[in-house]
């Protein structure tokens, strides 16, 4: 193995022979390590064997991750936007990924080919630090509000972010707006509103939350 990349539940390892394993842990999968010879860890998936005689195994109790091997020079089935928290995640490539999408922005947080590794939590919390309504049109927000999103997006990840370097799907860090619908914004005091957007729950503030596409949207 040469080198291995991750962004967000996906993870690129290449090679010695230039081609490269894609896997996405989806919701329960992650590696445990084994000897050769051992017996498998339960809920085993995968096996890759290293010339060291270590056994690296894909363990997911619901066996919903995804393995694929990619030829040298080919590129993975799903096109993976950069990490959430990698440098490459800043207002220029989200201006670039975004241009054409005329999905609002929460949703198209979560699309893995925009940026990699932001859940549904931390999608709500981000927009919320951001102050921006997460109806907005993907494509109508201008540099400086990509900017905002960023900012939030790095602060909501680096406090939910547990000490595997995974994210944790409920941190301990205290939540604004996610599955507070009809509590106070700990903001302005409205109350949290719930909507669905691509079949997802959307938990934002309607009094602090703005289009900033709409000038005449601000209170
Ligand atoms: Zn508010």
């Amino acid at each position: 193995m040469v080198r291995v990349e991750r962004r967000g539940k996906h993870q690129l390892a290449v090679l010695d022979d230039g081609s490269t394993l894609h896997v996405h842990f989806r919701m329960t999968g992650d590696w445990a390590m084994s000897q050769r010879g051992e017996a498998l860890p339960r809920f085993a998936r995968f096996v890759l064997d290293l010339e060291s005689g270590a056994s690296v195994v894909l363990a997911d109790p619901r066996a919903l991750s995804t393995v694929e091997l990619l030829a040298p020079g080919s590129t993975p089935s799903t096109q993976l936007g950069p990490d959430a928290v990698s440098p490459e995640f800043d207002a220029a490539h989200l201006a670039r990924a975004l241009a054409r999408r005329t999905i609002p922005i929460k949703p198209a947080l979560l699309d893995q080919r925009v940026v990699a590794g932001i859940g549904n939590i931390y999608a709500a919390e981000a927009l919320w630090l951001a102050a921006i309504d997460p109806r907005v049109p993907a494509s109508r927000l201008r540099t400086r509000d990509l900017q905002r999103v960023v900012r939030a997006v790095n602060r909501v990840l680096s406090r939910g972010r547990d000490g595997s370097g995974r994210y944790a799907s409920s941190g301990s860090a205290r939540l604004n707006v996610y599955d507070r619908e009809g509590k106070r914004c700990t903001r302005c005091g409205t109350a949290i509103a719930r909507i669905t957007q691509s079949a997802r729950s959307t938990y934002w503030c309607p009094g602090c939350q703005v289009n900033p596409v709409l000038p005449e949207a601000r209170p």
